[in-house]
């Protein structure tokens, strides 16, 4: 199934190419703040699918060309965010470390945005901010604790991801929290449509050109280990998002491009690229490599 959000909170089943407003019977009211109706929808999965199922049956079709979708889990608990996940991308950016030995990073839900929003380039003269293609993981249960084996259990389902990025050598959380710097969409296809998400090829276009293309088998920490991982630190809850970390062929947006990403049996979205005003700050006026000075 593959469910999106899409004009202003509604919730709708993608069936072919036309959408099935299923809000109603999800019990999801459209508007409401903060948007967590996707977020009870998920927690509520297993008794609503059959709602859900007649819902399509008898309900309208309207063609997805004709409505406006938006990121698919407005309001998670947290998204979670795997740094340096493929070898060829930890060369490229010569890390020296791995997702392994470093651990997740959280981006801030603010930094959420949809299929239809533009990423909004910061004022940031001299700094390039970079695209990386990613697979989002959807958690589907709450959880503590989850061994490897037991990954299955917790995931709701997939959605393309992309976690733009000031590239510097700053506070890293600091650099990728910008508003509309985690588009995610263009639906969540649930995890019985998607299979073996362990061994699933994801590209990454800029105005047609290929820039990133992978497997997700490349893996350094593999996806029952990122659950494990982020599990043993933090309650994990429904809604949840995790970005799974990118492969090689990272590289910079300019005003007016056209970003697209797409995941095998997951889907695909387009993102425009728009240079804003805002989002200025002292800490990207200083150099791109801070020098370590010794201080007495
Ligand atoms: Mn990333």
């Amino acid at each position: 199934m593959k469910i999106a959000s899409f004009d202003g909170g509604k919730i709708g089943v993608v069936v072919d190419d036309d959408i099935v407003d299923v809000s109603e019977a999800c019990g999801v009211v459209p508007g409401e703040w903060p948007p967590v109706g996707p977020v009870r929808l998920i927690r509520d999965f297993d008794r609503l699918r059959p709602v859900i199922e007649a819902a399509i049956e008898s309900g309208e079709r309207q063609p997805l060309a004709s409505v406006r979708l938006e990121t698919p889990v407005p309001w998670p608990n947290k998204v979670i965010a795997y740094p340096v996940n493929y070898h060829a991308h930890g060369r490229e950016m010569q890390a020296g470390y791995r997702a392994t030995n470093q651990g997740f990073f959280l981006k801030p839900n603010s930094s959420l945005s949809g299929p239809a929003d533009a990423v909004m380039l910061p004022n940031v003269p001299g700094r390039e901010v970079h695209h990386e293609a990613e697979l989002g993981i959807i958690i589907g249960r709450t959880a503590r604790g989850v061994k490897r084996e037991d990954w299955a259990d917790y995931v709701f389902g997939y959605a393309c991801l992309m976690d733009m990025v000031v590239r510097g050598r700053e506070e890293r959380v600091f650099r990728k929290a910008y508003d509309t710097f985690c588009p995610v969409g263009p639906w969540i296809t649930t995890a019985d449509e998607v299979g073996d998400a362990e061994a699933i090829d994801f590209k990454l276009w800029v105005n047609g050109e290929l820039r990133q293309s992978a497997n997700t088998r490349d893996l350094v920490l593999d996806i029952p280990g990122m659950i494990a991982t982020a599990s043993a630190v933090m309650t994990l809850q429904p809604g949840d998002i995790i970005a799974t970390g990118t492969p090689e062929g990272v590289g910079e947006i300019r005003d007016g491009d056209k970003v697209r990403i797409w995941i095998e049996r997951v889907g695909e979205m387009t993102v425009e690229v728009v240079q804003g005003t805002e989002g200025e700050t002292e800490v990207f006026s200083q150099p791109y490599v801070p020098p370590i000075i010794k201080q007495a």
